[in-house]
């Protein structure tokens, strides 16, 4: 009975959530000030506001990448603020991350950049090679992977990021800006790569201040402003 009752509640249980979170950096006014959030298993969220609204923050809490000071936050069921070591390593595997200070590496070709992203994972070498080619040919890049990242385009760059991002095949993807700094037209393919993945049950945070992006896919969105959710 017990354990139905466990099934039960994972089952009925938001992917991620945040109740009244605070976070302060140093002395300065919060950057996220008793925000409450609540996103459902295979939501596509865009999370937008100015710079210095939060986006990063949140971000990075749900990766477990920064503290906060009040509040709970659960993803996928894991206690976030009662990280760990086991669950650090469970959390970050149910998450896929495009981050700005996450970059590619840079002695490494793009193969071996989505190969190592595997690493921590058991899989064989030649599970490794096979996962790694799919990953690179479902985001068009198998002609390109014996480059270096210096030898890409920016949006190459960032559908090699997508590429070690989604090898795994978690759960969540947490994306930051991830269309920041490329044109309109490659900015839409990058899109739709993460439109892709939701329609395989993937669950997107997709933070973005451009007002084209927000209008180009139709997904909820969520407002931050001064560390405020103005609406969701
Ligand atoms: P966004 O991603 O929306 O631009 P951030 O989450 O990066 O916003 O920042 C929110 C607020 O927190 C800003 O006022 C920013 O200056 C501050 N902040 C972010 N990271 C740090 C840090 N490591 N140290 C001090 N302040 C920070």
């Amino acid at each position: 009975f017990l354990s139905f009752k466990l099934s039960a509640i994972i089952l009925f249980q938001s992917m991620i959530q945040l109740f009244n979170v605070t976070k302060k950096y140093g002395s300065a006014s919060p950057a996220l000030d008793n925000i409450s959030l609540k996103i459902e298993k295979g939501e596509f969220v865009y999370l937008t506001g100015p710079s210095g609204a939060g986006k990063t923050t949140v971000l990075k809490i749900l990766f477990g990448w920064e503290h906060f000071d009040e509040g709970q936050v659960l993803v996928q069921g894991i206690n976030v603020s009662k990280l760990d070591s086991k669950n650090i390593h469970t959390l970050r595997r149910s998450i896929g991350v495009i981050f700005q200070g996450y970059k590619l590496l840079t002695n490494k070709t793009v193969f071996e950049n989505v190969a190592f992203a595997q690493e921590v994972t058991n899989r064989d070498r030649k599970t490794i090679k096979f996962k790694t080619w799919e990953a690179l040919k479902n985001v068009g890049l198998t002609s390109k992977k014996d480059s270096f990242p210096a030898h890409l385009s920016g949006g190459e760059q960032q559908r090699v990021a997508i590429a070690r991002a989604m090898v795994n095949a978690p759960p969540i993807i947490l994306a930051d800006e991830p269309t920041g700094n490329l044109d309109q037209e490659i900015s839409l393919e990058i899109l739709k790569l993460f439109e892709e993945l939701n329609l395989n049950g993937v669950t997107i945070i997709f933070a973005t201040h451009s007002q084209d992006i927000l209008k180009l896919g139709n997904h909820r969105v969520i407002v931050l402003n001064r560390g405020k959710v103005v609406s969701s």
